[in-house]
């Protein structure tokens, strides 16, 4: 059994990064009392600065005031040390995206927390199963997988392993919707529904740049102008992190290969004349 959501008061959050950083944000606004964990001070610090600027920002915009930021701040407690996330109801992991590092601190978590504490990752593209298997409950592991910049995106995604329990998914959602996001679900798969879909985009807007297509800004411009979206792909890019990207893209590269020609879905659907909502029926059905 899984430790359900009546049970959580307090959440560990492992790497304070960009992601890291905005969980531990989000959990402490909704009254969690937070440890976050990086492996040097220096980098917990480095969490904290970016805590401090966001929730000023917020504080600006008048969402909060500044003894709420305070609040906030105050139930979160930055360590350099494993021990201090013995304590902690639930874990959501949010290290550099390497199967190997994510296997190390998930072994390590599933020794130092309780038996029925739900260990959570938020990798991007990394198979839950695999991250799981380093770990003896793989039932009580599973993807939340948050949205950059967390403390402003509404979506999280709920990413099920070949082991994770329907309780231990239950619970993802539960706990996600409790930090005030929506959620969606996807299977284990490479890149799940977000991006396996994002990153074939952003990589095709680095290439057309780099084929001379258009300059940055026109390729920016014209998938916001043309496609209703709030950043083109190279400034969602430098947003997310090229490194991040690439680590995303190398793994989808290697489970996936070429991705590039016309589904097969695609040609059947149009043979079938299934143009879409001009037709009455593409992959949706219109009046
Ligand atoms: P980041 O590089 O900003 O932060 C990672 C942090 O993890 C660093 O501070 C690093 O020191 C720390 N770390 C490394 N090994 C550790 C360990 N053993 N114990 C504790 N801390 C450790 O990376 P990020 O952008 O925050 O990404 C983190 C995860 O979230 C990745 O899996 C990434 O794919 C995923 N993600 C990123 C984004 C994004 O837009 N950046 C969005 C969704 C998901």
């Amino acid at each position: 059994m899984v430790r359900g959501l009546d049970s959580i008061e307090r959440v560990g959050v492992v790497g304070a990064g960009t992601m890291g950083s905005g969980i531990a944000q989000v959990a402490a606004t909704n009254g969690y009392d937070v440890v976050l964990r990086d492996i040097e001070q220096e980098l917990v610090d480095q969490g904290f600065e970016t805590i401090d600027d966001s929730l000023a920002r917020f504080v600006r915009k008048e969402t909060i005031t500044e003894d709420d930021a305070e609040t906030i701040r105050d139930r979160i407690t930055g360590t350099t040390e494993l021990s201090h996330l013995e304590t902690c109801d639930l874990v959501i992991e949010a290290v550099v995206e390497n199967i190997d590092v994510k296997q190390d601190v998930f072994a390590d978590l599933d020794r130092v927390t309780d038996d029925d504490v739900c260990l959570a990752t938020n990798t991007s593209t990394l198979s839950i199963t695999s991250i799981a298997s380093a770990t003896g409950r793989p039932d009580r592991v599973v993807g939340i997988h948050f949205m950059n910049p967390v403390p402003v995106m509404e979506g999280v995604e709920i990413v099920t392993g070949e082991k994770t329990s329907s309780e231990t998914a239950d619970l993802a959602h539960e706990f996600s919707e409790s930090l005030d996001k929506t959620t969606w679900e996807s299977d284990d798969k490479p890149g799940f529904v977000s991006n396996r879909i994002l990153m074939p985009w952003i990589n095709e807007g680095i290439r057309a740049f780099d084929e001379g297509v258009a300059t940055k800004e026109d390729i920016d411009n014209g998938m916001k102008l043309g496609t209703n979206v709030p950043m083109g792909p190279l400034e969602l890019a430098d947003h997310i992190g090229l490194d991040v990207c690439l680590d995303a893209t190398e793994t989808l590269h290697s489970e996936l290969g070429d991705r590039y020609k016309p589904a097969y879905l695609l040609k059947r659907k149009v043979d079938a004349g299934d143009l879409g909502k001009k037709s009455g029926r593409g992959f949706y059905e219109y009046d």
